[in-house]
């Protein structure tokens, strides 16, 4: 049992944070607004497990929200930073690395024939949409509602993850022009998004989507809609922009794309191959890609871009996918997982939806199914809130938000899986007693 009692480490953490970053935290996503109190500080993580400032331990599924394939402090990734870090931290130079790390990220997804590394999955969305524009020299794209693509102007509308947890229906500062140029359809809307680019013939650069999305909480896509996206950004020559800065390297080797067969112009990346330091990456079609300056006229930058500890800890995470029983076994434990939730859902009659890709997944408080931004919408986030806390209790750190994905990783073994569906069955029991 973890019970937090008032006048724990991380509460007395918070009240110091709160002075002096605004709301006590450096990214919105992790403050506990939606679910209550103070949030956890972290003083060390391995493998399933962190520990807070109070040395309680829990199994984390939030993993630094999906970088951590192999859990915290993998020896392997561990060596691979302490190595780099030790030859010198930043040169503004190329090195060989980078290099290694573009060959072996376009090796893994066939769809990227160049690749730019940049420092956050943000950047990497926010060239890739200048890109296209560049390309194309159109000046709209389209979204989807409940994605998230990053905190960069031109997504902070109908976004997903934080956005959608704080109920923020947009964000003041992202000018009337900006956002007019983020058309919306939704998720799984086929039809919808149809009806956007006839209504726009013409001024679409492109279409950008999670093919599977994390940020509402996970919600695949239905069959046939990567296709049809496909087949209408064709006709419409508009380009097709998969963001697998979530998916990608997690729910297959070659993410998202190569599980749906679903061929993008351009794909974004991030988390994964910084095995859990600042990195981002975005590439594609190589006609497109010789339009990136210094080779082309669209300008992107960046002083820290292809930082050698950064690529050092991606380059030793690929390194760990080339076993191929990995994705084998994240699925077999993710799996136990659902199969041990859904069985105490039986025994205690509740109609909750979960919903799984891979390693990542949801249990949405509403009987779902969950297809879209509105139909997440209808979850119950008080429930949500209180199960969260019931969880906490009991040793499990889930993301703090009903919109967010959660993510099993490889460190999550069988008894780490089997306490984990305990804690959810008691948890339930709680919630709904
Ligand atoms: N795209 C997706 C799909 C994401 O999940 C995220 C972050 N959760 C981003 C972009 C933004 O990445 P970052 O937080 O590294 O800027």
């Amino acid at each position: 049992m973890n019970d937090r009692q008032p006048g724990s480490t991380s509460e007395a953490l918070f009240e110091r944070a709160r002075l002096r970053i605004p709301g006590g935290v450096n990214s919105p996503v992790r403050a506990f607004r939606a679910v209550g109190g103070a949030p956890l500080f972290v003083a060390r993580g391995e493998g399933a497990h962190i520990w807070d400032a109070d040395g309680r331990r829990f199994i984390d599924y939030v993993g630094s929200w999906g970088p951590l394939l192999f859990g915290h402090a993998h020896p392997h990734i561990v060596d691979a930073v302490r190595e780099a870090a030790a030859s010198g931290t930043s040169f503004g130079a190329p090195t060989e690395r980078e290099v290694v790390l573009a060959e072996r990220i376009c090796a893994l997804v066939p769809s990227v024939e160049m690749v730019r590394l940049v420092n956050s999955g943000t950047e990497s969305t926010m060239a890739v949409v200048r890109l296209a524009r560049a390309a194309t020299g159109r000046p709209c794209i389209v979204k989807l509602a409940g994605c998230y693509h990053g905190h960069a102007d031109s997504f902070l509308i109908k976004a997903g993850s934080g956005v959608a947890t704080l109920g923020l229906p947009d964000s003041p500062g992202v000018t009337p022009g900006t956002a007019a140029d983020t058309l919306v359809a939704e998720f799984n809307d086929l039809a919808g998004v149809e009806t956007l680019l006839d209504a726009h013939r013409g001024r679409v650069a492109c279409i950008i989507l999670e093919p599977v999305v994390g940020n509402m909480g996970v919600v695949p896509p239905s069959d046939g809609f990567l296709a049809g996206l496909r087949r209408l950004c064709d006709a419409h020559d508009v380009l097709l922009v998969f963001d697998e800065v979530m998916t990608g390297f997690r729910l297959a080797r070659g993410g998202a794309q190569e599980l749906y067969g679903v061929r993008p112009d351009l794909s974004t990346f991030g988390k994964v191959i910084g095995g859990g330091m600042p990195i981002g990456a975005y590439g594609g079609r190589r006609d497109l890609m010789e339009k990136v300056a210094p080779s082309g006229p669209m300008y992107q930058a960046g002083t820290l871009s292809g930082n050698p500890i950064a690529v050092a800890a991606g380059l030793a995470m690929l390194d760990l996918l080339d076993d191929g029983a990995v994705f084998r076994n994240l699925e077999m434990r993710s799996r136990a997982l659902e199969d041990g939730v859904r069985t105490h859902l039986r025994r205690l009659g509740l109609d909750l939806c979960l919903q799984r890709a891979g390693s990542m997944w949801t249990l949405f408080f509403q009987s779902g199914p969950v297809r879209d931004w509105p139909s997440a919408a209808r979850s119950d986030t008080a429930r949500f809130a209180r199960f969260f806390r019931a969880l906490i209790e009991r040793g499990v750190y889930l993301a703090p938000s009903q919109y967010e994905a959660c993510f099993v990783s490889a460190a999550h073994d069988d008894s780490v899986i089997a306490a984990t569906v305990a804690a959810i069955g008691g948890a339930l029991e709680e919630v709904f007693a």
